[in-house]
């Protein structure tokens, strides 16, 4: 029996669903019930409600979320090196030592955060929804964090005052994305839209078309009429492109922009996860508390 065919009955056998992110390998994708951006899998979580097990192929503080959201649940990270290094960025002290500098601002986090940094916040935010949450709250300074390029993106729209913590966060899959290569490509495809995620540099997101998480990347390319696309995020996304949209093209706007950790998830690891329930996040109930009220204050907000 192949790999494939052992997971599909391992999964059936314990209820178990397998959500997958966009930067996930394309074999990875292919066996999840879902795949989607951070927002659009926490979503999926609560809403099964008949699953007993979630297989959270992605990284670490996606799988905590998960695991914060739906207690009753038993969710998998099958492997625990696929750790995102910008959620290590924003410590717990870095937080406190912002809210003494500014007790009256609010602190927004990027769900980009582990579960202890979510529980000393005020709400979550993802790249699909930061503009909405930073508008929803009453006051013009915010503490921000840990992506600095995102929060300088909230800055552009709101208009509001974005205190970034710490000053220097960044996803370094990202910061691969240079103008200078996305100009050439323009210059060789000067029909293709540029699609740019908000965790690019400003020199980068200045030279996009369309700036958007994956999920609004994914639905921006469905719903326009250009046939060419120049991709400015993870290059696991191109796999959901090209199978949403044969008839277009979708080229990456720099190969090497690729997130190692996010890779770490194989249909093997896949497989022992579900066999053997491992590796099971547990969040202890005085940290979830707060991360899952700050988690479901985002919710609350329309995007
Ligand atoms: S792409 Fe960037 S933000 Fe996403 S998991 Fe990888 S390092 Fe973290």
């Amino acid at each position: 029996m192949d790999l494939t065919q052992k997971i599909l009955d391992l999964k059936k056998e314990k209820k178990a669903i397998i959500l997958a992110h966009n930067y996930e390998r394309p074999e990875v994708q292919d066996i999840a019930d879902y795949t989607g951006d951070s927002i659009e899998l926490s979503r999926k979580a609560m809403e099964e409600k008949d699953a007993e097990v979630i297989v959270f192929s992605a990284v670490d503080f996606m799988a905590e979320s998960a695991a914060i959201l739906n207690p009753q649940k038993k969710v998998l990270l099958p492997c625990t090196g696929a750790r995102c290094p910008m959620a290590q960025m924003l410590t717990v002290d870095e937080i406190k030592r912002a809210k003494t500098l500014y007790p009256d601002a609010p602190v927004v986090v990027y769900v980009n955060t582990l579960a202890a940094a979510k529980a000393h916040s005020d709400i979550c935010c993802t790249s699909a929804n930061a503009v909405q949450v930073v508008q929803s709250l009453d006051a013009g300074t915010i503490l921000f964090g840990p992506d600095r390029n995102l929060g300088e993106y909230v800055a552009e729209i709101t208009g509001k005052k974005i205190i970034s913590i710490p000053e220097w966060g960044f996803c370094p899959t990202h910061l691969l994305f240079q103008p200078e290569d996305i100009m050439i490509l323009k210059i060789q495809h000067p029909d293709a839209t540029v699609m740019v995620h908000p965790e690019c540099s400003y020199e980068t997101r200045k030279v996009a078309d369309f700036i958007g998480s994956t999920s609004k990347m994914c639905k921006y390319a469905k719903e326009s009429n250009s046939k060419k696309f120049i991709v400015g995020t993870e290059n696991g996304i191109m796999h959901r492109l090209k199978k949403e949209n044969p008839e277009k093209e979708f080229i990456i706007a720099y190969d090497g922009a690729i997130c190692p950790n996010m890779k770490l998830t194989t249909l093997e690891r896949i497989y022992t996860s579900l066999k053997e329930e491992k590796h099971l996040i547990k969040i202890p109930e005085t940290v979830a508390k707060n991360a899952r009220d700050a988690l479901e204050r985002m919710f609350e907000v329309k995007s």
